[in-house]
């Protein structure tokens, strides 16, 4: 798939609205087992990108990548500003310019191995690990758009009975459970974000 400059625009504009347009409610998940502030970090890191719009799109899709993930870091602090950035980086560097389906799974792989790195965890501790992780092996399987998706959001919905084990919310032991991890909320949204703005350019 080669995406044309219009479409890595269109991609990046969706993204950060879709991040900015949830911000309260990512903002109201975190006060329940976190410290209130997982929205407007993935605000502010996210209206940084749009700002570099539309140089960012000029950019061949492992650049574009890259900086948006150099531009989250900066600009979203906080646990999870590293580990999304991270995200973005790492498939800026595993991507080539006109990448396969092949291509994502494997870049795919590479970043959520750099985010466990980086976050030292794993999937099953209430992170946004557990969404990124069933969502690549639903890509590694050849699932569709629509499984992606789906998965992502079913997955987003299990950390709600999950302890959190890593991050803020651990320390609130067993009071972290009953409520769904704000990151893992984030992911989900720009999971189903990128693939539903892919899928539309894969069939027009
Ligand atoms: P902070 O916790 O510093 O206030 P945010 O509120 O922006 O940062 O982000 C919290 C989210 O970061 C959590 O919901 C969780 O998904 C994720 N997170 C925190 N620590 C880790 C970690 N070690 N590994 C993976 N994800 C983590
Ligand atoms: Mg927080």
């Amino acid at each position: 798939m080669s995406l044309d400059r219009a479409t890595k625009e269109k991609l990046v504009r969706v993204l950060a609205d879709t991040v900015i347009q949830h911000a309260e409610e990512l903002t109201s998940l975190d006060q329940a087992i976190g410290d209130g502030d997982h929205g407007l970090n993935m605000k502010r890191g996210f209206e940084a990108v749009l700002a570099a719009l539309p140089g960012l799109a000029d950019k061949a899709l492992p650049e574009m990548l890259r900086t948006i993930g150099m531009t989250l870091v900066m600009k979203v602090g906080g646990a999870s500003g590293p580990l999304v950035g991270t995200f973005f980086m790492e498939l800026g560097k595993a991507l080539p310019e006109a990448p396969a389906r092949a291509d994502f799974v494997a870049a795919t792989e590479q970043a959520v191995t750099a985010v466990k790195a980086r976050g030292r965890s794993d999937a099953g501790q209430k992170t946004l690990l557990d969404v990124l992780v069933p969502v690549q092996t639903v890509l590694a399987e050849g699932g569709d758009a629509s499984a992606i998706a789906a998965e992502a959001a079913r997955a987003a919905d299990r950390t709600i009975p999950m302890l959190a084990i890593r991050g803020r919310a651990s320390f609130l032991g067993e009071r972290s459970i009953g409520h769904m991890d704000p990151g893992a909320r984030s992911a989900a949204l720009l999971i189903g974000a990128a693939v539903a703005t892919l899928e539309l350019e894969a069939n027009s």
